[in-house]
């Protein structure tokens, strides 16, 4: 019988509980994430929205940080948003310490005050046709390395990527309710498992 994921969502502060339904939905074993100790146990982890000042505070605070920088140097991750910051090689606006293990640099709350939320369709490499993407005060991708692929962007800038088994979104796929993004995770994760 096919090895059944188990999937770990960062749960110290942001949208865990949504992304941990969709997991589940989709046929993984979804857990919530809030000891360091846990992560041992898990195929992958998603690191979700909110933000990432606070999750750094959080996870120096139990003692999280190095198992987790292990951790996303060496499993499937999915960071969406604050998520996608905290994998990022470079931060800007301010600068911010980060895991570093996505090939990218990326400028925190890009869009401004007036543009911080929006709901933007836009074309997708993945196949389903056109992505509706939700923003709320995105990052913006400003560079990317020659390892990373792009599977959507937004005004010419990348907002979903793939770097191996490394997934990243500036939006919150956990808010619509297209599957695809959180599907294309779980076949990441399904590959590295077989
Ligand atoms: N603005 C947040 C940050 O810079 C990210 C926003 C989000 O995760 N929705 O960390």
């Amino acid at each position: 019988m096919a090895h059944i994921p188990t999937i770990g969502v960062l749960a110290l502060q942001g949208a865990f509980e949504v992304h941990a339904r969709r997991l589940a939905e989709l046929g993984a074993i979804a857990t919530l994430v809030r000891r360091p100790d846990e992560l041992a146990a898990l195929d992958a982890l998603v690191i979700p929205g909110g933000e990432s000042t606070t999750f750094l505070k959080h996870l120096e605070r139990e003692g999280f940080y190095d198992t987790l920088n292990t951790f996303v140097h060496t499993k499937p991750v999915f960071g969406t948003c604050a998520g996608c910051i905290l994998l990022a090689k470079e931060v800007t606006n301010p600068p911010q310490a980060s895991f570093g293990v996505l090939d990218i640099a990326v400028e925190r709350n890009a869009y401004g005050r007036q543009n911080d939320s929006a709901i933007i369709t836009a074309d997708t490499t993945l196949p389903g046709g056109p992505l509706e993407m939700v923003f709320i005060r995105a990052p913006r991708i400003t560079r990317v390395g020659p390892a990373i692929e792009t599977l959507a962007t937004r005004d010419g800038s990348p907002t979903l990527i793939r770097q191996g088994r490394l997934l990243a979104a500036t939006f919150h796929p956990e808010l619509t309710d297209d599957t695809r993004v959180h599907q294309l995770f779980l076949d990441i994760v399904r590959e590295r498992n077989q």
